[in-house]
């Protein structure tokens, strides 16, 4: 499989090349933890699990990162408003978002680094920065980065230099485009950080929040790296900003391709904590809604195009899944002799869009198109009396192979259905010929008969039923 994706740096799609065909590092920006995860973040975890699903699924073997940011503006802020230590604050949402990616069935990373194990890192890395002159310290004893002295700043985001404001320096993490500045790596403590504060050679402080990323994905995946990603609101400042300081640091190209997703969005915004329009996992699953159910939503649209989440698409979420539970019991209750061919040639087709569109930059709804399309073909084979149990196996063990990717079927949670007793099966297959006939009072009676047996049967177009246990 060629697999291509969309750089966001190159603003379009290129082949993915890894620089080491036995293991591709990934990174991912992981949470900030101080609440629960809303669903507009998992959606761009769902969709770096998309991602690393189909690197695996076309054979590569991946080592994924997702870091932790246990110590910034916003864990500091909220767990003072709590009144609850830094670490014990942190450590209660850094749990719930364990368990929230298990009932999304997200792949766990090989790794999740906490920000606040790897402080150590982060004086190194700056240490760097500072002997090599990229950055300086303040007078208010913050160490900044310049980015006066590293041209290549602005590449990721496109910014344009000739309006950057030389001398300028801001010490939030987080500031938009229109105030690019010298940002703060490294910041002196002050009231507001309580006890939260690390000594180094500058004095007491703590990181700034893009140092983080940049310190800990290269102690695990090295200075050179394929894949680093996140939801399209970190490419600005954080990813540009890490950018200039692993750059700086190694003096040479860090990451090969930068993946981001659109937003998920409510009524037409963003949604967000800040703005106080969103869903917690939890909320949705107090609501009677699955993991299953939520993540069949997230993946649903291509992760390039804002998605408008509304609760009617888990309703529909639900029937989708429903059917397919039911095709799966079917093909799991058919036992009837004979080859395989008729689904073998349906698989064949199916594989071939499906992985095809999977590999062209992740286009979900090809590859879910062809999903909908093998299940047509399955019950169709069913009612026409053509698929055999080695078929339904065949049928069977495709889903499941799509299923590496998708993540959400679950071929194996779906029980069999009830084998059909051979006896019910003949009557059914008389009352086929009385229809033929136009002989409606026998297949009438026919149908008495298999209803005494515990069975219904459902006529589909071209003279096909199906048979279905009471
Ligand atoms: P945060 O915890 O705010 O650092 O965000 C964690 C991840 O979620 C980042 O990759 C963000 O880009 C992403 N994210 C935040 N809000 C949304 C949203 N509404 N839709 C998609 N991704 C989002
Ligand atoms: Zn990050």
């Amino acid at each position: 499989m060629d697999l291509r994706f969309f750089s966001t740096m190159d603003r379009r799609v290129v082949p993915f090349e890894p620089i080491n065909a036995k293991e591709v590092g990934l990174y991912t920006c992981g949470p900030t933890v101080y609440n629960y995860a809303h669903i507009g973040n998992f959606r761009a975890y769902t969709f770096e699990d998309i991602l690393r699903r189909t690197l695996e699924y076309a054979g590569y073997k991946v080592k994924q990162v997702m870091n932790l940011t246990d110590v910034d503006d916003k864990t500091i802020r909220d767990s003072k408003a709590a009144g609850v230590p830094l670490r014990e604050f942190t450590q209660k949402y850094k749990e719930a978002f364990f368990e929230d990616v298990k009932t999304l069935n997200i792949e766990r990373a090989a790794v999740y680094p906490a920000a606040t194990d790897h402080i150590k890192e982060m004086i190194a890395l700056i240490q760097v920065l500072m002997d090599k002159g990229f950055a300086y310290q303040a007078e208010d004893k913050c160490i900044y980065f310049s980015i006066a002295k590293f041209p290549d700043y602005g590449k990721l985001a496109h910014i344009d230099r000739d309006n950057q404001r030389a001398g300028v320096r801001i010490n939030t993490d987080e500031y938009a485009k229109d105030s690019v500045a010298d940002f703060a790596l490294w910041k002196a403590w002050d009231e507001a950080d309580g006890d939260v504060a690390w000594d180094s050679p500058w004095g007491k402080g703590r990181p700034g929040w893009h140092i983080e990323c940049s310190a800990m994905s290269s102690k695990y995946l090295g200075d050179r790296f394929d894949l680093h990603t996140g939801g399209i609101d970190n490419m600005f400042p954080h990813h540009e900003d890490e950018i200039a300081q692993s750059e700086a640091a190694s003096g040479h190209k860090w990451v090969n391709c930068w993946m981001h997703c659109e937003h998920l969005m409510v009524d037409g915004t963003k949604m967000s904590k800040s703005l106080g329009n969103f869903y917690t996992l939890r909320d949705l699953l107090a609501k009677g809604w699955t993991g299953r159910e939520i993540r069949w939503v997230l993946i649903g649209a291509h992760y390039r195009k804002k998605l408008n989440f509304t609760l009617d698409m888990l309703a529909q979420a639900r029937e989708t899944l429903n059917r397919f539970d039911e095709l799966f019991r079917r093909l799991k209750g058919i036992t009837a002799p004979g080859d395989e061919l008729p689904a073998q040639e349906a698989v064949a087709m199916a594989k071939e869009r499906f992985d095809a569109s999977i590999a062209d930059d992740l286009n979900i709804s090809g590859a879910l198109a062809a999903l909908f399309d093998l299940s047509r073909q399955a019950n169709k084979l069913a009612d026409e009396g053509r698929l055999s149990a080695a078929g339904a196996k065949v049928m069977l063990d495709a889903f499941r192979s799509f299923d590496r990717v998708t993540g959400a079927l679950n071929v194996d949670a779906a029980p069999a259905a009830e084998a059909v007793p051979a006896e019910v099966e003949a009557l059914a297959q008389q009352r086929a010929d009385a229809r033929k006939r136009k002989d409606f009072a026998e297949s009438d009676r026919l149908r008495a008969e298999i209803a005494k047996l515990g069975f219904t049967v459902e006529d589909a177009p071209g003279g096909a039923y199906r048979l279905k246990k009471n």
